[in-house]
């Protein structure tokens, strides 16, 4: 099998490629089922076009197929691989614009926000087409050679969160299929539309069984991470359900990469430019409404500026305005969900109940979307609620500290550990400290910051394992020790 050299091979995707008709892609065809559900625009709370909801059958019908396709994929060369993997990313870059609707009608999230994440999806698939793996020689002597060799694993599941939902799907699909795996993608029921078109859009490039999508309802993320024919789960999603799918993989030890949730510490040097990093700051708090695994969730700032940082921050938040991810002047959209609106609430409710001072928002205003207005809670107790979980929406304490120990202490004082940084003038110190933070990214003067060459994953309850970069491609294959015996027998 080899792919043509515009990559466009495989012509059974549809032709009528369009934006408002939603189905599932099995063995390179688009399939409804009887059943339908829909997701619904936070912005509004109006319907969105109904989606499939898959039944066992249908995971049963798309593992026979991704184990079948997978015995030719796996044998395709990997520069093959690699230029399937290029045409996909450009004929998705063709589709910008529609792919940047879809994701603010679906997402809610603002317009120059779902431009950022569908630009970065195209960034992390020719990225990671750029990586090379080969086989490594451990050893060469007379008598014998040892090689280490990368072989796919079989059929992966992705399954994807709401938040993401674009840069997340190809973030998983081109690492999985590049390395020969063939891939079936499962969307977040809030969220299921992108997900679902860029597999139909896939099927162009992928032979039928490669590239595969199911969307569903709550049965689904368990009858993939349950079923024996799937050889890998990659997971991005919640600590609470990465446990759950642990635990379901280990019946028939799937491989599994859990990309978890986050308590991100930002710390705050007595040294910085505060006019300049506390709007920053407030940025990366804010982002995406909070709902983004690596926001900011906790702000240590130096006791000597603490006050005057404090006004900066406020006087940021007044400026970022709350709205449809459409209006151009947006900078935080509605909360995606219902679940997830009421457990922000939850943290609010919280305020008067815990007695917590409110250093802007604090208030949920009746509207017509899922909107929340940021909100800063000022110096907490470590031990309140808004400190130790993840509210994954627009409220975030800040804290002050004194001693560069204890800030570390009470930083890494956490089972979360995904990313963390530390803004100051003296790189050295920073950089002291940043080395001292327990979370597998940790920046200088920056956060949130991403490379489709570096590997991301969680230290403790935020993960295991890697996804992106080389290590993240090792995560999609097996490695085989190939022992070569030179002496004639
Ligand atoms: P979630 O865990 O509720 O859902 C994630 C996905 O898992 C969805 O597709 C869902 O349908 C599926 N799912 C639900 N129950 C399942 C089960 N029992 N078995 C298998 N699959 C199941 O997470 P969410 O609310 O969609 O996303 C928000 C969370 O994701 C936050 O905690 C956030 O920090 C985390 N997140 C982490 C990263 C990362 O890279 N570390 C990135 C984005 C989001």
């Amino acid at each position: 099998m080899s792919v043509a050299a515009n990559g466009n091979a495989y012509a059974h995707g549809s032709d009528a490629f369009n934006f408002t008709t939603f189905k599932h892609c099995i063995n390179g065809i688009l399939t409804d089922t009887k059943q339908h559900r829909h997701g619904v625009n936070p912005t509004n709370l109006q319907a969105e076009p109904e989606v499939p909801v898959a039944t066992k059958e249908d995971v049963d019908k798309a593992v026979d197929a991704a184990r079948q396709a997978y015995k030719t994929w796996s044998r395709v060369p990997y520069v093959d691989r690699v230029r399937a993997v290029l045409a996909y990313a450009d004929a998705v870059a063709e589709c910008k614009e529609e792919f940047i609707r879809l994701l603010t009608t679906e997402q809610g999230k603002p317009t120059c926000q779902a431009t950022a994440e569908v630009e970065a999806a195209i960034e992390w698939m020719r990225g990671m087409a750029e990586l090379r793996f080969d086989e490594e020689v451990i050893e060469e002597s007379p008598e014998r050679i040892i090689t280490t060799r990368y072989l796919p694993l079989g059929v992966v599941a992705a399954i994807v969160p709401w938040n993401f939902p674009t840069l997340l799907a190809t973030a998983k699909i081109a690492p999985a299929i590049l390395t020969g795996n063939t891939i079936i993608v499962k969307p977040s029921p809030f969220t299921p539309y992108s997900g679902l078109k860029l597999v139909e859009l896939a099927q162009r490039f992928f032979p039928p069984g490669v590239v595969q999508s199911l969307s569903g309802d709550d049965d689904l993320g368990p009858w993939l991470t349950s079923h024996p024919g799937i050889d890998k789960i990659s997971f991005t999603g919640s600590t609470h359900t990465g446990k759950l799918v642990a635990q379901s993989a280990a019946k028939t030890l799937k491989r599994i990469t859990l990309e978890l949730g986050g308590n991100d510490a930002a710390i705050v040097c007595e040294d910085v430019d505060i006019a300049k990093v506390a709007p920053k700051i407030a940025t990366f708090c804010f982002l995406n409404s909070g709902q983004i695994c690596l926001c900011m969730k906790r702000v240590y700032i130096h006791k000597s500026i603490y006050a005057e940082f404090r006004e900066a921050l406020i006087q940021h938040v007044r400026t970022l305005q709350v709205g449809d991810g459409f209006h151009p002047e947006t900078f935080c959209g509605p909360i995606q969900n219902s679940m997830q609106y009421d457990r922000v609430k939850g943290f609010f409710a919280d305020i008067e109940e815990e007695g917590w001072s409110v250093a802007i928002g604090g208030k949920v205003e009746k509207s017509g979307g899922y909107y929340i207005n940021p909100t800063i809670i000022d110096n907490p107790p470590d031990d309140s609620r808004i400190v130790v979980e993840e509210p994954f929406g627009p409220i975030v304490p800040i804290l002050a500290w004194e001693d560069e120990q204890e800030v570390i202490d009470r930083a890494n004082e956490t089972r979360m550990g995904l990313g963390g940084s530390v803004w100051s003038s003296d790189i050295h110190r920073a950089s002291r400290i940043a080395r001292q933070l327990e979370s597998g990214t940790v920046w200088v003067n920056n956060h949130f910051d991403l490379s489709p060459k570096a590997p991301f994953g969680g230290f403790k309850e935020s993960g295991i394992g890697v996804e992106w970069g080389v290590n993240g491609l090792k995560g999609f294959c097996n490695s085989q020790t190939l022992m070569v015996n030179k002496t004639p027998v």
